[in-house]
């Protein structure tokens, strides 16, 4: 099964952030969430073909809420 890992940091202070990101799914064109569990990434599932998705929080990253897995 695939992963998709962006390449890239969520600012994280876990405290104050949401627990889920808001994504786009290109793959099979459909919107999500994936949901903060460990404290260190953010990680979910593609709703219909169920490739794996990984978003590191990170204190140097973007504040963005929205991303699009491709
Ligand atoms: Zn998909």
């Amino acid at each position: 099964m695939d992963t998709i890992e962006i390449n890239t940091e969520v600012a994280g202070n876990l405290q104050k952030r949401k627990k889920f990101l808001g994504i786009y799914f290109a793959c099979c064109n459909v919107y999500g969430r994936i949901y903060n569990h460990s404290g260190t990434h953010y990680d979910g599932k593609c709703p219909i073909c169920l490739r794996r998705l990984k978003i590191r929080i990170g204190s140097n990253g973007v504040s963005d809420r929205f991303f699009v897995a491709s």
